[in-house]
């Protein structure tokens, strides 16, 4: 197949972080690859023959990246996560993210790229939900991988890249006496303690530095990057410490947790999306946090916790960001290739994120400008990955077209 462009009069780019004009991309189809990115001097024809495409009148984007999703969780609105695993059938809680992965890579099915954990790893009890109502013998799913010790988590790192995860996710944090204390939104029908203590269920690391090291050090070995959760600033500084590629939320970080996070070139994905959902009146605090760590200099990726709000809303969190104040530049940067780094850069095999010869042909087209129209983001009407149009003039193209 002979490669193709794709002209544009409005783009951004990423690496500049600049609207820029004129640009015209060529794509080999063959490869999926940008082969070319040049400004035009020329003009251009009224109308352009296929299958070369016009975006002209139109944003161009690179693909934009959500760097914290779970494909299998659905809305906390419509059910909590711990009613979804009690409830819901093996087949709709199925932990199958490595699978639809390889098939959507292998062309069986439409999707998006996928960089996985599979599960999570937790030290014993600190992410199995419920664990305290093991009388009787009845039981909670488990919510992790959950492993002990520097010879057990490496054993778990393995486990985990056995079953096919790209990145290996940890807790380094966490509520660990949740039924002493069940937090409203999961546990709505529960009364709380009458007299609570002034820290009732406190967010708490989970992990010795020795077990985190342990769990970075195998995940480097099998060249996978290892992220943690944390929110609290123990915990962030712990993870920190351990020298993660990411910390997921942490909105608790505190100036030093965030200046560490700077100092180590850690990036830091904020999930300012489940926070707006949950936290509600007590958002402003998380916004704040966000704000602090843009002034200073920390490496920012957006992913919003997608799944516990509907699929397909992923871009309230660069809205989010947005509204917090940061430039349109530099959100856009942070979803595009503040996502990549994200999901362990060249580690990858790929890049994507930005136009540049050599990267993925992952393109998509905007209706109105974001610098202008806040909904902007919402209005997709082409999408592009490898090469491939997904999307066009607002609708999904054929599946079963070549
Ligand atoms: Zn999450």
């Amino acid at each position: 197949m002979p490669t193709f462009q794709v002209h544009t009069d409005l783009l951004f780019d990423p690496k500049k972080k600049e609207f820029v004009k004129d640009i015209s991309i060529t794509i080999d189809p063959n490869t999926g690859l940008i082969t070319e990115v040049h400004q035009r001097k020329d003009e251009l024809p009224d109308s352009i023959e296929k299958p070369n495409i016009d975006l002209r009148g139109k944003v161009v984007c690179p693909g934009f990246v959500d760097a914290h999703t779970h494909i299998f969780l659905h809305a906390y609105n419509e059910a909590p996560s711990v009613v979804q695993k009690r409830d819901e059938s093996f087949v709709e809680r199925i932990e199958a993210d490595a699978n639809i992965r390889d098939a959507i890579n292998r062309g069986l099915t439409p999707g998006p790229r996928l960089f996985v954990a599979t599960r999570v790893i937790a030290s014993t009890a600190a992410y199995e939900p419920r664990t305290e109502n093991h009388l009787g013998g009845t039981c909670m799913p488990a919510g992790c991988d959950s492993a002990d010790g520097p010879d057990e988590l490496r054993k778990a790192v393995r486990r985990r890249i056995g079953h096919g995860a790209d990145v290996i996710k940890f807790y380094a944090d966490y509520y660990r006496r949740v039924m002493r204390f069940p937090p409203k939104q999961q546990h709505p029908y529960i009364p709380s303690m009458k007299f609570q203590p002034v820290h009732p269920n406190p967010d708490l690391v989970v992990f010795q530095d020795e077990e985190m090291n342990a769990i970075v050090s195998e995940a480097k070995l099998a060249c996978a990057p290892a992220i943690a959760h944390a929110d609290s600033r123990e915990g962030v500084l712990a993870a920190a410490r351990a020298g993660v590629l990411s910390i997921e939320h942490a909105s608790r970080a505190g100036e030093d947790g965030l200046s560490m996070l700077k100092e180590k070139g850690i990036i830091f994905v904020p999930t300012m999306a489940i926070f707006e959902l949950i936290l509600q009146e007590r958002f402003d605090r998380v916004v704040e946090n966000l704000q602090l760590a843009h002034k200073l200099g920390v490496r920012l990726a957006c992913g919003g916790d997608t799944g516990t709000f509907p699929h397909g809303e992923n871009a309230r969190e660069m809205e989010i960001f947005i509204e917090a104040g940061i430039s349109v530049e530099d959100t856009l940067e942070a979803g595009t290739v503040g996502g990549w780094e994200a999901c362990g850069g060249d580690l990858c095999g790929r890049r994507f994120g930005w136009f540049e010869t050599g990267c993925a042909a992952d393109i998509i087209a905007l209706d109105t400008d974001p610098r202008v129209d806040p909904k902007a983001l919402r209005k997709v009407s082409f999408v592009m990955k490898d090469g491939r149009i997904w999307k066009e003039n607002h609708e999904a193209v054929d599946l079963y077209s070549p």
